[in-house]
């Protein structure tokens, strides 16, 4: 896909701010624990690469991934550390883990049968690492009850071409102000960590949210998603324990600007007519970049002061109305702060009736990313 390098929208990373994030949760980890940075779907949209090297710098040991092309991408660019892929990697691919080094999730025992078949088939030198997942009340993979996850491990442990490396849950509601669902899910997990007599070397149920806000939640390791990129899991619902700080801003520059008279429409659908004399300033992004239609009517920053989306968005490009007569060129903050005020990913996926989490991976690769 072509990449927007020579028009002035762009998302700007802070990596600064995702080596905060991860430092900050480092500090108030239990000692032995250890911190591995999720960056699967290219890092929450804001580079998985750079993310990934962001947060090592800062104490990650691991990384997390969604799938064999993000943890092949990792592993070109440099990453030496252990990577888990956490959703479930067809069998015929077993030699690009192995190859690549990767650990592998195991939520079925018949992916484990087919996996120790294709480990024959392929003639495999090196062991398979393999992190059982318990569905402890997901409902979306794993082994359901603990005869089923003890079997697995029983299969695991007694095939030479597998090491049971990891055991590990996730949680639905650890982001959630009543944690009555959480402590079932969580019991669940520690009824099942009790029937082994030894532990593989990673235990694991936190995301950010459970390791925001339950800290003393059993494993050795955590998976850290979103804090790290510095946006409250809850969507503000839980207060932060630490300032978050947010990594990822949006910014342009207006490439045009008119006064128009009352009456004039803007925009396809001629959603918006002018009421008096007004300036109105053209901004290159639109739905193609992730900045969606439904943003029509919420407001960006120009010069520190709110400007309305007026008219529907565009492919590519929007229209905004000033309050005065604003330079071509001048910076328009999508996302971010500019004199005091801010427009945060929060506000964005309220405005889109979502989660920040879905406005930061609808950012296209159309966009260029900045790293400062
Ligand atoms: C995405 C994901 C995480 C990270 O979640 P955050 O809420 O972003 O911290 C952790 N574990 C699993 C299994 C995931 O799929």
């Amino acid at each position: 896909m072509a990449v927007g390098w020579h028009r002035p929208t762009k998302l700007v990373i802070d990596t600064q701010a995702i080596m905060d994030n991860v430092s900050n949760e480092i500090k108030r980890m239990p000692q032995g624990t250890e911190l591995f940075a999720v960056v699967k779907a290219n890092g929450y949209g804001h580079g998985a690469v750079q993310t990934a090297k962001a947060a090592r710098m800062a104490g990650a040991t691991g990384f997390c991934v969604a799938m064999l092309d993000e943890a092949i991408e990792l592993r070109e660019a440099g990453i030496v550390e252990p990577i888990l892929i956490l959703s479930v990697v067809d069998v015929s691919y077993i030699d690009l883990l192995l190859k690549y080094d990767l650990s592998v999730t195991a939520a079925t025992q018949e992916w484990l049968e087919k996996a120790i078949k294709q480990l024959s088939v392929i003639k495999a030198e090196l062991p398979l690492k393999i992190h059982i997942k318990v569905d402890t009340g997901m409902g979306r993979i794993g082994f359901t009850t603990p005869i089923a996850t003890k079997q697995a491990v029983a299969l695991v442990q007694s095939t030479e071409g597998l090491i049971w490396e990891g055991l590990f849950t996730h949680f639905s509601t650890a982001d959630e102000k009543d944690d009555r669902y959480f402590e079932k899910q969580n019991s669940r997990f520690k009824e099942v960590v009790a029937e082994f007599a030894e532990l593989p070397k990673y235990v694991h149920v936190s995301n950010s949210a459970a390791a925001l806000w339950h800290p003393d939640s059993i494993g050795n390791m955590i998976r850290f998603g979103i804090a790290m990129y510095g946006l409250n899991p809850s969507g503000n619902h839980l207060p932060e324990v630490y300032p978050l700080k947010p990594a990822l801003s949006l910014e342009s520059k207006l490439i045009q600007v008119k006064e128009l008279p009352a009456n004039e429409g803007i925009g396809y659908g001629n959603t918006y007519t002018t009421t008096e004399t007004e300036w109105i300033g053209t901004v290159p992004i639109g739905y193609a970049d992730g900045w969606l239609r439904h943003l029509q009517g919420f407001s960006v920053l120009v010069n520190g002061k709110k400007c309305e989306i007026v008219g529907r968005i565009c492919m590519d490009q929007c229209m905004i109305r000033l309050p005065e007569e604003t330079a071509v060129g001048t910076k328009v903050t999508l996302i971010g702060q500019e004199q005091g005020t801010e427009i945060s990913m929060q506000m964005v996926a309220d405005k889109l009736e979502t989660i920040h989490y879905e406005v930061a991976c609808t950012f296209s690769q159309r966009m260029p990313r900045e790293y400062k």
